[in-house]
């Protein structure tokens, strides 16, 4: 590793939806993968990607929560997904491919338990192997659960290696109601819980509602995190914690991921026609984030990095100084600058998803 830079854990990447969906080779750099996008059209972020497996090293980006995401659709929706559960599960079923065939060719490496994640960071922490040559570690979530097509598809699941879900994404869920709705947990999202307790998983309470965020804290006894997610009192909307919801969390021992969406970062963002340069959202918005958790908390044990970045956006809704994932250990000197300590930058940038996952995995 870099001996300038802090080893980073970023607890939400859809690094297979970009596979799959956006048929990008991760393999290849950012700018590469940018190149091979010129002309397209069919999606917003066509050649203005920030993510790939070269630019996470280059970051010393050595952990990452990886998804598995694919939207069950009802006919009239104006979502984009899938239209019956079975496709949604045959999508992740084609992530999780790549995901192996990334393992295969020593891209990456999947953690699923506290062995295996120590093991990680004893290979990431030696100084005297370029990161060049390290595989990436990806810990599997499932983004929003619609792809279960019965409840014991999570056992399956869990089989392969899935330790965290998130129950809900956008809009109407069939285990529970997401972003930008109203209303909690189906009667098959109160199962789901159940028996994500039964398998010790990891519960994302990201993308909940309200209503669902109260029942699941309460119906779920499991650890929980907030993988991608900020604070409702700087940038209001219904998709971002409550100050309520952030002690809750803190009781909880969660962690919360500071997401680097720049509608997330600043009022009133419209997609596709806001500049990020001229709303001046820079890296260092989501630092307010981090003082307002930390000022509820009372310390700077529940935030971190969960950046979603290519999380169908890209350069067109990140922060304008990230011009690549990589540029997110310049957050080492805008914390610094605004008075977080080593020790504390440390903790933000990986100690307390560490500390998190070893209390999980026990
Ligand atoms: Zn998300």
């Amino acid at each position: 590793m870099d001996q300038q830079q802090t080893f980073i854990i970023d607890a939400h990447l859809d690094l297979a939806m970009n596979a799959i969906e956006w048929n990008r080779d991760l393999r290849q750099p950012v700018f590469s993968i940018r190149d091979r996008e010129k002309g397209m059209t069919d999606k917003l972020d066509r050649g203005k990607g920030t993510v790939a497996l070269p630019e996470l090293r280059k970051g010393n980006i050595g952990l990452v929560v990886a998804t598995q995401i694919a939207r069950y659709v009802e006919p009239g929706s104006t979502l984009p997904g899938w239209n019956s559960p079975e496709i949604a599960w045959g999508i992740t079923q084609a992530q999780l491919a790549w995901y192996r065939v990334m393992e295969e060719e020593g891209e990456m490496v999947q953690i699923t338990d506290a062995r295996q994640l120590e093991n990680h960071l004893r290979l990431w922490f030696d100084n005297s192997q370029p990161s060049v040559k390290k595989p990436v570690g990806y810990i599997l979530s499932l983004e929003g659960a619609d792809s279960l097509v019965h409840l014991s598809y999570l056992e399956k699941a869990y089989s392969y290696g899935l330790r965290v879900c998130g129950p809900s994404h956008y809009g109407p869920g069939r285990y529970a109601a997401g972003t930008g709705t109203t209303g909690a947990l189906t009667i098959k999202g109160r199962e789901l819980l159940q028996e994500m307790d039964r398998l010790s998983m990891i519960l994302d309470v990201t993308h909940l509602t309200d209503e669902g965020f109260t029942e699941a804290i309460e119906l779920f006894k499991g650890p929980v995190w907030a993988s991608h997610h900020n604070c409702r009192s700087l940038v209001n909307h219904q998709r971002q914690l409550s100050d309520e919801q952030i002690k809750i969390l803190v009781e909880r021992g969660a962690v919360i991921g500071g997401a680097l969406d720049t509608w997330m970062l600043t009022d009133n963002w419209i997609r596709g026609v806001d500049d990020p340069l001229e709303c001046g959202v820079y890296l260092e918005k989501i630092v307010d984030h981090f003082d307002h958790i930390c000022n509820i908390a009372g310390n700077c044990n529940h935030v971190a990095m969960g950046t979603d970045l290519d999380g169908a956006f890209g350069k067109e809704q990140t922060p304008y100084d990230v011009e690549t994932i990589a540029d997110i250990q310049k957050l080492k000197n805008i914390l610094l600058k605004r008075g977080y300590t080593i020790h504390d930058i440390e903790k933000i940038f990986y100690r307390n998803w560490i500390r998190f996952l070893q209390n999980a995995w026990v």
